[in-house]
C-alpha cells in the first residue's frame, strides 16, 4: 500500500484516477503551512501538488518514505531537484497538457496589441469614442520568427499558417524533416531569424544557453517597428534591453507573460512602457490545462509508484525514453545490472575494491538508452555496498560519483545491436563482462573477462576458474548438490585445453560464504565468486 497526499487544490475528479487504485491511499489537503506540511510528510510514498507547495530539501530529507514528487504543471523551479536526485526520489512534472493554451493567449495578445484592444477598452470606460486614434494592422502576411520549436512553438507554428503568417524557426535540436513536417521554414542561425521577423517569439526552456539569449544587440537586429514576444521564462528576452528599445521607438510593441523577477513590481517601468500587453504569468492558466497536467501527473505518479515506470520522471538518468521504449529496454537494464555485480563481484574477489571506473559500452539498438543503462551498471557496482536504502536510477550515478567513480558510455563494437558490456577498472586491474537483451529472447551474460559463456543471470551465479582436467564438472555438481543448491544452468568454457576454464553455474536461491569456501577446497578450483542478485 503506498500514501499519496494531493495538495495545492488538483481537481478532485482527476484524482479519483488516484483513487481508484486500490494500492493507493489518498489524502487530499489544501495547500498546507511549511511546518505541517513538514510533520506530515514522513507518512506519504509521493506528494502530488502545484506551484504552491515549495519542496524544499529539509521537507525532501523529512520524507523518510518518498518516492515520487509529481508537479501539475511545467516549472519545477519550487522543487529542490538536486536534493531529490541525491536522495533517489523521483520528480515528475506535466509539460505536455499546457501547449494549447499558451499558444491561444500568444494569439489573443498579439492581435490586442495589433488592434490596441486595451486602449480601446479603457477609452470605452471612459466614455470615448477614438477610432480614429484606434487604426490597426493585421496578423496575415506578416513574418512571424519562433525561437524554439518545441511543443508550444510547434503549435504556435501551425495557427501562424492559419493566419496566412509566414513562418520562419530557429531551433538547432530539431530535425530538418520536423521542420518541413511543421512547414517552418528553417532560418540557419538566430541572426538570420531576427534580420527577418517582424514579429519574434520565443519558446525556449531557461538554461545557461538561453539566459538573455535576446538582449540589446539582438533587438537591434530586428526590423524597426518589430514585436517581441516572451511566454516562456522571464530572462531568455532581458526586460531592461526589451524596455530601453520600447522607449527609443525602435519595437512596436511586446507581448509578456513572463518577467525576470516575479511577481513584477507595482512600480516596475515594464508596466508604464509604450505599447505592451502585458499579463501575470497566466499563459497555463485554463480550466483546461489545469486539468490535462492533472491528470498527466497523476497518470505517472500512478505508474511510477505501482509499476516503477520513470520514463516521465525529469531526474531519471534519461529523458529520452518514452513509456513504450521505457519497458523495451528493462531487459537491458537487467543484464547491465547483473554484468555490473558479477564484474564488482569478481574484482573484489581477487582484491580490487576501490574500484575508480565503470565503463558501459551498448549496441546501436540501445544506444539511446545508454545513460540509463549506465544507471542501472552503477546499482550493480553500488548494491549491497554503499549504505542506503534508496538506491536507484535516478540517484545511481550522483552516488557513484560521490563514491570517486569516473562513468562513461559509449557504442559497443562488439557488434551485436543489443549488446551490452560492462567494465570496471582499478588500479592495474580491469575486467568487462558482456551481455545480451535481444527482444525475442532472455536476458543472458555472454562473456566473462576472455570467456566466452551463454548464461541468463537468475537469481544467484556462482564464477568459478578452475585447471582445465577431467573431474572437476562432477565434483562442483556433486558439491552444490550436498549443499542443496539447484544448479539451472552451467556453461563451461576455456580458452586452450589444458589451460584455464571458467565456469558460469547459474542456481536458484541464494548462496553464500561458507559454499565458496567448500568450492575454493576442491582440487584444481582457482577462484570461485558467487552473485546474489537479489530481487
Ligand atoms: P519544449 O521543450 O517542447 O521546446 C523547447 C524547444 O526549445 C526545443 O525544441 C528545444 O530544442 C529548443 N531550444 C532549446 N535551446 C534552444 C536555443 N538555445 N535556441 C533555440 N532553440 C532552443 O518546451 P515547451 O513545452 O514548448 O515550452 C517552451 C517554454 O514555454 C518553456 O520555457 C516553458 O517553461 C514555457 N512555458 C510557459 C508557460 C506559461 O505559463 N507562460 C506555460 C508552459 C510552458
Amino acid at each position: 500500500m503506498f500514501r499519496v497526499l494531493v495538495t495545492d487544490d488538483i481537481d478532485p475528479e482527476v484524482v479519483q484516477l488516484l483513487e481508484g487504485e486500490p494500492e493507493l491511499r489518498v489524502d487530499e489537503v489544501p495547500t498546507l503551512p511549511k511546518q505541517e506540511l513538514l510533520s506530515r510528510i514522513p507518512e506519504y510514498d509521493a506528494i502530488v501538488g502545484r506551484s504552491a507547495t515549495r519542496i524544499s530539501e529539509e521537507l525532501l530529507r523529512e520524507g523518510k518514505r518518498l518516492k515520487v514528487v509529481g508537479r501539475a504543471g511545467v516549472g519545477v523551479d519550487n522543487i529542490a531537484l538536486d536534493t531529490a536526485t541525491e536522495l533517489g526520489i523521483a520528480v515528475i512534472n506535466a509539460p505536455a497538457g499546457n501547449t494549447v493554451a499558451v499558444a491561444e493567449l500568444f494569439f489573443g495578445a498579439m492581435i490586442g496589441l495589433l488592434r490596441n484592444l486595451p486602449r480601446a477598452m479603457q477609452s470605452m470606460r471612459e466614455g470615448k469614442w477614438d477610432r480614429s486614434q484606434l487604426l490597426g494592422s493585421e496578423m496575415k502576411g506578416r513574418t512571424i520568427g519562433i525561437v524554439g520549436v518545441g511543443r508550444i512553438g510547434s503549435e504556435i507554428a501551425s495557427r501562424a499558417h492559419a493566419f496566412c503568417m509566414e513562418v520562419v524557426g530557429y531551433d538547432p535540436y530539431i530535425s530538418e524533416e520536423r521542420f518541413r513536417a511543421l512547414r517552418v521554414r528553417r532560418a540557419p542561425s538566430l541572426e538570420a531569424l531576427l534580420e527577418e521577423a517582424e514579429i519574434l517569439t520565443v519558446h525556449t526552456p531557461l538554461n545557461d544557453d538561453t539566459k538573455g539569449l535576446i538582449g540589446r544587440r539582438e533587438l537591434l537586429l530586428l526590423r524597426p517597428g518589430s514585436i517581441v514576444a516572451n511566454l516562456a521564462r522571464g530572462g531568455i528576452v532581458d526586460d531592461q534591453a526589451l524596455l530601453v528599445t520600447l522607449e527609443s521607438g525602435h519595437l512596436r510593441g511586446a507581448v509578456l507573460d513572463v518577467y525576470q523577477a516575479e511577481p513584477v513590481a507595482a512600480d516596475h517601468p515594464i508596466r508604464r512602457a509604450p505599447n505592451v500587453v502585458l499579463t501575470p504569468h497566466i499563459g497555463a492558466s485554463t480550466a483546461e490545462a489545469q486539468r490535462n497536467v492533472a491528470v498527466d501527473v497523476c497518470r505517472a505518479v500512478r505508474d511510477a509508484l505501482l509499476h516503477g515506470e520513470l520514463s516521465r520522471s525529469i531526474n531519471v538518468a534519461s529523458d529520452a525514453l518514452g513509456d513504450g521504449r521505457w519497458r523495451e529496454v528493462q531487459p537491458a537494464m537487467l543484464v547491465a545490472q547483473r554484468a555490473a555485480a558479477v564484474t564488482r563481484a569478481i574484482l573484489a574477489d581477487q582484491g580490487l575494491r576501490a574500484v575508480r571506473r565503470l565503463g558501459v559500452r551498448c549496441g546501436s539498438a540501445l544506444i539511446d538508452a545508454g545513460d540509463l543503462l549506465l544507471a542501472a551498471s552503477a546499482i550493480g557496482v553500488l548494491e549491497g555496498v554503499v549504505e542506503t536504502d534508496r538506491l536507484n536510477l535516478i540517484n545511481a550515478r550522483t552516488l557513484a560519483e560521490a563514491r570517486g567513480l569516473e562513468l562513461s558510455v559509449g557504442e559497443s563494437a562488439l557488434g551485436h545491436p543489443h549488446a551490452i558490456e560492462v567494465s570496471l577498472s582499478g588500479g592495474m586491474q580491469e575486467l568487462a563482462v558482456a551481455g545480451i537483451a535481444s527482444p525475442d529472447s532472455s536476458p543472458r551474460l555472454t562473456r566473462i573477462g576472455s570467456f566466452h559463456v551463454d548464461v541468463t543471470p537468475r537469481q544467484t551465479l556462482i564464477v568459478l576458474t578452475n585447471h582445465d582436467v577431467p573431474g572437476v564438472i562432477g565434483r562442483v555438481g556433486t558439491l552444490l548438490g550436498s549443499a542443496g543448491v539447484n544448479i539451472a544452468e552451467y556453461h563451461q568454457a576455456r580458452l586452450a585445453q589444458g589451460g584455464e576454464a571458467l565456469a558460469a553455474i547459474s542456481v536458484d536461491g541464494t548462496a553464500g560464504a561458507p559454499l565458496r569456501r567448500q568450492l575454493l577446497e576442491l582440487p584444481d578450483v582457482l577462484t570461485a565468486t558467487i552473485v546474489n542478485f537479489g530481487s
